[in-house]
């Protein structure tokens, strides 16, 4: 199995950093984490062609990480020849609303032909399984978009034996620890330096000390804030008693698990 980075960043527009977007191969088959604005215009240079791409699992429903399902279900549409594969969408609670609320937006353009999407909404705990992979949410601690909806969810991803988990957008919590627990790759978010504490995001050491509590291999940190610009990450979570391996993500690479 491994992990292509689409975006390492956030909404906020950086050069270097594009918004969260993450891809899982393994064996031939494609696992779309997350979509947001701009990402998917990197799947060409991550060698991913369009039709390839027929499950996409969004974390939770801020802007930042679902805005391009939109223009993943236009270009479905207007691709020629026509893309074969039914596309799988799973997401949190709310996320039938809102794919609904896109196809009421644009119309006919990201409407779906008959039988060519379904829907699947996980809560904590609900596992889905997909080709090789299989998919179990837990619930991070993190706002959700109205308070109608489900949670923002973390995955562990499981494919040929090795065990992957992303945290989406999540504060520390227990539920992070039960998320990290024994992975061999941790995709975490680090929001934020050490000092700017807070509870809906991780800084350089809240990740540092999920990554220790869950004993995981090797620990990869992504969405950053341009507020870490200014700091060496680096050395904060090292300050904050991360020995193991440790990457810091950046968009259009790949990372084994
Ligand atoms: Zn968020
Ligand atoms: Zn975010």
């Amino acid at each position: 199995m491994r992990l292509g980075v689409l975006g390492s960043g956030t909404a906020i527009p950086h050069a270097a950093r594009g918004a969260a977007g993450y891809l899982v191969e393994h064996a031939g088959a494609l696992l779309l984490l997350d979509s947001g604005p701009g990402s998917t215009r990197r799947w060409p240079a991550m060698g991913v062609d369009f039709e390839r791409v027929e499950l996409v699992v969004h974390t939770h429903h801020h802007v930042d990480h679902c805005s391009d399902l939109a223009a993943i279900l236009f270009g479905r549409n207007v691709a020629r020849p026509r893309v074969a594969e039914r596309l799988t969408l799973v997401g949190p609670v709310g996320h039938a609303a809102l794919v609904a609320g896109l196809d009421g937006l644009f119309g006919r353009g990201v409407h779906a032909r008959e039988g060519d999407r379904i829907v699947r909404e996980l809560g904590d705990g609900d596992v889905f399984e997909h080709g090789p992979f299989r998919i179990e949410a837990v619930e991070q601690a993190h706002p959700r978009r109205n308070p109608g909806e489900g949670g923002a969810l973390g995955y562990r991803v499981r494919a040929g034996g090795r065990t992957m988990c992303f945290s989406g957008d999540a504060g520390p919590s227990e539920a992070l620890g039960r998320l990290c627990a024994g992975v061999e790759l941790a995709l975490l978010e680090c929001s934020y330096p050490a000092g700017r504490e807070t509870r809906h995001h991780l800084t350089t050491r809240t990740a540092a000390e999920a990554a220790l509590e869950g004993g995981v291999g090797h620990l990869v940190l992504t969405h950053f804030y341009p507020e870490c610009d200014a700091v060496d990450v680096r050395a904060e979570v090292r300050a904050a008693g991360w020995r193991g391996p440790l990457t810091l993500a950046e968009d259009l690479r790949w990372i084994e698990v």
